[in-house]
């Protein structure tokens, strides 16, 4: 079994050349070891002592995990989101070309007739993830749905007035599903 490896940044002193090999990612100098990227400190049973690049691995949207995306495509019957971070890994960006589908049933409790009345394109929205294999997502629920969205006809900011969005500067009104958390920004 492999222990949590020690993470170390270039230059910090590992130990002595008396008492280690050097292997890969590490430098000798006047008999001191030093990283020279960094990584985890790995130590082999015959003290050849390295340091293994530390690679981050995007994270994978898990079961519950909530999500959030943007809108890339509306079909008949389902909207294709593009999934930019993962809530509580914010830190770490997820794979590129991380796409989620939201059925039309798993927009909103009760009959949704069509995509387009409750998202539009370049929309965001928050969603839960209800199924990893074919990614797919649910905006059913108060907290999630669409949290930021721009006017079809003038591209302005649609601020949300009861359970629509109206565009201030041309008074376009828009109908979305709408998270409560509409205009609060990624939370
Ligand atoms: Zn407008």
């Amino acid at each position: 079994m492999e222990k949590e490896r020690r993470i170390v940044v270039p230059g910090d002193f590992l130990g002595t050349s008396e008492e280690f090999t050097l292997g890969t990612g590490v430098y000798d100098e006047r008999g001191n070891i030093y990283a020279s990227l960094t990584g985890g400190v790995s130590i082999s049973d015959k003290r050849v002592i390295e340091v293994i690049p530390k690679v981050e691995t995007p994270p994978t949207p898990e079961e519950g995990d909530v999500v959030i995306g943007r809108i890339e495509d509306i079909k008949d019957t389902l909207a294709v989101v593009s999934i930019a971070c993962v809530k509580g890994k914010e830190k770490r960006e997820v794979a590129a070309s991380t796409q989620g589908i939201i059925h039309i049933s798993n927009i909103k409790n009760g009959y949704v007739t069509e995509v387009q009345h409750e998202f539009s394109y370049l929309d965001v929205v928050k969603a839960k993830v209800i199924d990893t294999k074919a990614l797919r997502l649910s905006t059913e629920g108060k907290d999630l749905g669409v949290i930021k969205a721009i006017c079809a006809r003038c591209k302005g900011d649609l601020k949300r007035k009861g359970n629509v969005l109206t565009c201030e500067r041309c008074k376009r009104v828009e109908a979305r599903k709408i998270s409560e958390d509409y205009g609060r920004g990624l939370v």
